[in-house]
């Protein structure tokens, strides 16, 4: 089985443990790769490498670091048949999915952020021609950067172009689950000749690897789940680090009765089954005012049922699988859970098994439960997977309290064809991002994050650059002339 190493200090490298653990495929469940089980040892080569790195590339030129960034992403694009094969084969989700969406936008994510950094302005101060302050944004050291296996490249390169292009340089650590195009990527830089131990990759275990990343480097940069947030957030509190967590959500997806009926329905399909539903974004809980609730509910229920969950590599196939036996499994806990509570299976609710190779693969049905209350878990508890809840709501106050009636506040989609009324409830709802009339339309400049447990800080844009530098102020005299 073909081994995936650290990309440390600009060469792929064994563990120094020589320790390694299996990698599966979600679509048979077969062992098909090998991932280093990295160690305090390993993120300390890397950090080493990174920290001596941050002495040129920190202070390198603006435009130096945008070339290299630029490079990068030409590379990406080059090589995208290649990632997007191996993110559906890591991960489970549809080929073409990751051949429209993950793939492409990690190379707009580092171009992004190599043309941002030339435009970044600073501020300066006149005390009125006593003296000048200016202020200055400078890299900070040794970025941590640890991602989840939903969108694997896609949220690695979210974080790393902006500390890259910032002049950090950077220690990344893929999950362990979905290891693969990390390291295709680390064979990318080493083709492209990226300047050595700007970029290190450490693969293992959250616990260990992940723990001595937060340790051991300047600034963090996490997404991940609520729990493990908290657990970073302690610890890079004890030497006062900059800490961004991106984290889980429970979103509602609001249909008033005056929606664009079909765009409603469509849009909350897709917000609930997208790449099986392990998006951070998606809409699990669909609130609809009761004038709509039985028409909307039957449309919901018969769109879902006409999903296709299938062989990824089908251009046909709508849900590929979910990414492992243990996520499926909890997945399906969560479902019988919320059975034994009294919810309705409306559609789904199964295993899917299909035929040859992929029989032992992790498929399941997407799922709609009816009857449920908001206070149920299976409404207060993420899921991350194709389970979605259909509620009535009565009125706007009703509404507002159930969507903001959960620990999370990360997004919400309304719809709704009285802009003011959308816009009165945009307001009131807890959440870092809010859709009015669409789903997942993102913008690379806007303030991306969340509320509450969904989060710590903002990323895109200058939002992501201001985090990952320091703000220097400096104030210099302006001596009087004396003749006046
Ligand atoms: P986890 O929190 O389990 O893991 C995220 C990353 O953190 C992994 O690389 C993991 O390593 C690592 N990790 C685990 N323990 C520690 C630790 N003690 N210290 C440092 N790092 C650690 O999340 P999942 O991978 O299961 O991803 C799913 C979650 O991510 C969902 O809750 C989802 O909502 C959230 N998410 C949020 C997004 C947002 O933008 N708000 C976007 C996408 C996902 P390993 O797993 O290899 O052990």
């Amino acid at each position: 089985m073909e081994k995936i190493c650290n990309y440390i200090g600009g060469k792929l490298v064994n563990p120094v443990d020589g320790k390694y653990m299996d990698n599966y495929c979600p679509s048979n469940g077969k062992p098909y790769s090998l991932v280093p089980v990295g160690s305090e040892d390993d993120v300390s080569a890397a950090i080493n490498c990174a920290k001596r790195s941050f002495e040129n590339w920190g202070s390198s030129t603006r435009e130096y670091r945008y070339g290299w960034l630029m490079k990068l992403a030409d590379a990406i694009d080059k090589n995208l048949e290649k990632l997007a094969l191996a993110e559906s084969l890591d991960n489970g989700k549809p080929e073409w999915l990751a051949k429209k969406i993950d793939i492409p936008r990690c190379a707009a994510n580092l171009r992004f952020f190599a043309t941002a950094i030339l435009h970044l302005d600073s501020k300066s101060h006149n005390m009125d021609g006593e003296a000048m302050n200016y202020t200055i944004k400078q890299p900070i050291g040794v970025a941590g950067c640890i991602s989840p296996w939903n969108l694997p490249l896609y949220l690695l390169t979210w974080k790393i172009a902006p500390a890259l292009a910032a002049g950090n340089t950077v220690v990344a650590k893929p999950s362990e689950i979905t290891p693969y195009t990390a390291y295709l990527f680390s064979e990318i830089c080493i083709d492209i000749g990226f300047p050595e131990g700007v970029i290190n990759i450490v693969h293992g275990q959250g616990d260990i690897v992940g723990a001595s990343i937060v340790k051991n480097c300047d600034v963090v940069s996490f997404t991940g789940g609520t729990d493990t947030g908290r657990l970073v957030a302690a610890n890079a509190a004890h030497d006062f680090k900059k800490c961004s967590l991106e984290l889980g959500g429970k979103n509602p997806t609001i249909v008033f009765g005056d929606a664009d009926f079909d765009l409603s329905v469509k849009n909350s399909v897709k917000s609930a089954f997208l790449n099986q539903g392990q998006i951070c974004l998606c809409g699990s809980r669909v609130f609809v005012e009761e004038s709509i609730y039985d028409s909307f509910k039957k449309s919901f229920i018969k769109e879902a049922k006409m999903l296709k969950v299938g062989c990824p590599k089908e251009v046909s196939t709508n849900l590929g699988a979910i990414v492992s036996e243990k996520h499926l499994n909890s997945i399906f806990s969560k479902i019988e859970n919320a059975i034994k509570n009294g919810a309705i299976v409306a559609a789904g609710g199964k295993k899917v098994v299909l035929p040859g190779d992929l029989s032992s693969g992790y498929f399941m049905e997407p799922t709609v439960l009816l009857n449920t209350k908001n206070t149920d878990s299976i409404n207060q508890e993420e899921v991350f997977g194709p389970v979605v809840t259909i509620m009535p709501f009565k009125n706007e106050k009703d509404l507002i309290k159930m969507c903001n009636d959960v620990k999370y506040g990360l997004s919400a989609s309304i719809f709704s064809q009285n802009i003011s009324k959308a816009n009165r409830v945009a307001a009131k709802i807890n959440a870092g991002v809010v859709w009015i009339n669409t789903w997942l339309l993102r913008d690379l400049r806007i303030p991306f994050g969340g509320m509450k447990g969904s989060g710590l800080g903002r990323e895109g844009g200058y939002y992501s650059l201001d985090f990952f530098t320091e703000t220097k102020n400096v104030c210099f005299k302006i001596e009087k002339d004396d003749n006046k």
